[in-house]
This record gives structure tokens, sequence and C-alpha cells, in this order.
């Protein structure tokens, strides 16, 4: 009986120890995992999604059309996001961060390309990319590099300047990136006149 009323309190003792152990345990997990998460956050309002220099992002144009947003397009479109000019093979960074919607080629003329959502409704698109890092689900970091600068899709013609077709769309519908307070207040977004036109095609994306 003696040994039975000492053997209680000891297995108190050693539950309350595994208890206390596990709660520790917990608290460090959830600690690592608040870390973790904070490392998805955005560090900036937007981060530019090609090499810019001090700050200046340049709109393309060139003999077959302009990248500002509402150019003129073939069949009386209007272009839906900027052409950034920028090297090919340069690096295509995570505007903002979040979780890849779309990797792929494009049916229509954005050739490979990648749609990220960012949650509260917005999105961006990066087009004409040479190579796609990410895949479908995968979740991105602001900054990340995401793909290589290239000319699929419809901005194959040598005589359109490599650039990122870079859309931002909110609730559905793509913007012009250049209106938004929160970008503009970090980028200049540059607009350079167009040279002697063709005026075979407005082409390009
Ligand atoms: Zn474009």
């Amino acid at each position: 009986m003696m040994s039975l009323r000492l053997t209680i309190p000891n297995k108190i003792r050693a539950a309350a120890r595994i208890l206390g152990f596990s709660a520790a345990l917990a608290g460090l997990g959830f600690v690592c995992w608040a870390v973790y998460e904070l490392t998805y956050k955005d560090f900036t309002a937007i981060v530019a999604p090609v090499p810019d220099s001090g700050m200046t992002l340049v709109t393309r144009a060139d003999q077959l059309g302009e990248g500002h947003f509402g150019a003129a397009r073939a069949g009386g479109r209007r272009h839906q996001g900027l052409d950034l000019l920028a090297p090919l093979e340069s690096p295509v960074k995570a505007a903002k961060g979040g979780t890849v919607a779309y990797s792929g080629k494009s049916a229509k003329g954005m050739g490979e390309y990648i749609v990220i959502e960012h949650g509260k409704g917005v999105k961006t698109l990066y087009g004409h990319l040479d190579e796609r890092f990410v895949e479908t689900g995968a979740r991105v970091r602001q900054g990340d590099t995401i793909g290589a600068v290239g000319k699929t899709g419809n901005a194959k013609h040598s005589a359109i300047k490599p650039h990122l077709h870079f859309e931002l769309v909110i609730d559905g519908t793509p913007v012009d990136p250049a209106s938004q307070e929160w970008l503009a207040r970090l980028y200049t977004i540059e607009r350079p006149p167009r040279p002697p036109a063709n005026r075979q095609a407005t082409g390009g994306r």
C-alpha cells in the first residue's frame, strides 16, 4: 500500500514534467514558425521586377510599339501592363510576396509567364520569360528571383526590344502600375519617345 501511495505522486510529477517539456517544445516551435512566417512578409511596398538603375524603370519604345499602360495594340486592343526594358536573361523578381497561381506557357502572346497571387485581390503577372524558376503553387518571398527576361510569345520579333511584360491586377482588373501611389513613391517610370514609326504593325504585348 505504501509503495502505491508513493508511485502516484511520482507519476504525476513525471506527467507534469512531460507536459512542461511539451509546452516548451510547442512554444519553441511556435517561435520558429512565427520567425519563418515573418520572412514571407513584404519589406517594402514593391520590389522592381527587373533591374532598375537608380530606382528608375524604363518602358519599351521601339519600331513595333510602346510599352506603357494603354498603348495601342493590334486589333484595337490596349496594352494591359508595362513593358519594362531589361537585358535578356536578367533576373525577374517577385514584386511582392505570395503564391504562384500559374507558371507555364501562354496559349496567347504572353509566352512563358508567371502569375503571383498576393492576397487582398492583388496579383502580378510576368510575361515573355525565357526561363521560369518557380512552379504553380510555390510560395515566394518578395524579391525572389522567379525567372529570367526573354522574348517568348509575341515578343519574338527582332525589332521588339527585350523587356518584361509586367501586369498589376487588382480585383480582376489590370491597372496601370505607374498610377499606383505606393509604386510611384519608390520608382520613377520613364517613358521614352517612340523612334520614327514603322507603320506596318503595333506588335508585342
Ligand atoms: Zn507588354
